[in-house]
């Protein structure tokens, strides 16, 4: 079942990408693995997803133990917590989840304390829910600006989760702005800083992600079916 969903999945992305007149190959697909076995992801590699992103970092260390992840990158994608970042710096190619100062600071003392750059995205919550982490649009864009204090991260670009969709074009002003917090972020050149990755769009609301230039859409349930809470 892993297989066909992946396989209608990249049908759909190749559509969304063809009208939006961008190459599909600009397009990559996260699987979001939180709650399915180390097996489940092993067959999600196999079927040709191009990463998995984890949410929880004692789901992170016990499915690294398994070598789950095994020839393709491991991303994190949940709310970090700073007493786990030691769990996560060093053991993952991506931290898409980087959503307060805070946690960038705890981040930077430990990529350097490994001597290691670590790769991260800003999360922004774009549509400035209570119940969601991230920066702010300005804070984004100002931190961003003075990412060369944090010369132990390389920052790739922006992740975004908003709001729950109703229908389909909903949350195209979101991804919209998401796409421009990007370009204004880019126009500041710094050394370790370059914008090449919008992650964005999940199961409901990817082909619309797609239209609004995002380069990785995080897919769960289109992959794995219903997670069972
Ligand atoms: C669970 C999750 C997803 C995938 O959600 P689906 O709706 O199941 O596709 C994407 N991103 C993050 C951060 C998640 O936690």
């Amino acid at each position: 079942m892993i297989k066909e969903n992946i396989a209608l999945i990249r049908q759909r992305m190749a559509q969304a990408a063809k009208a939006a007149g961008r190459d599909p190959s600009e397009i990559l697909l996260c699987a979001a693995t939180k709650m399915n076995t180390a097996e489940a992801v092993r067959e999600a590699i196999a079927c040709g997803v191009d990463c998995c992103g984890e949410n929880r970092v004692q789901e992170l260390v016990e499915k690294s133990a398994l070598n789950a992840y095994e020839g393709k990158p491991v991303h994190f994608i949940g709310h970090l917590q700073t007493n786990k970042v030691k769990q996560v710096v060093g053991h993952v190619d991506l931290i898409q989840s980087v959503d307060r100062l805070a946690l960038l600071e705890c981040i930077e003392k430990e990529a350097a304390k490994q001597n290691i750059v670590q790769d991260i995205l800003f999360e922004i919550n774009i549509g400035a829910e209570e119940s969601k982490s991230g920066f702010t649009p300005l804070e984004a864009v100002e931190l961003a600006a003075k990412i060369e204090e944090f010369p132990h991260v390389f920052l790739r670009g922006l992740m975004a989760i908003p709001p729950i969709s109703k229908k389909i074009g909903d949350n195209c002003r979101f991804f919209q702005k998401i796409q421009r917090i990007s370009v204004d972020i880019s126009a500041k050149k710094s050394h370790n800083s370059s914008m090449e990755i919008l992650s964005m769009g999940m199961t409901d609301d990817f082909e619309d992600a797609i239209a609004c230039g995002s380069t990785m859409i995080r897919v769960g349930t289109a992959i794995f079916g219903a997670r069972n809470y």
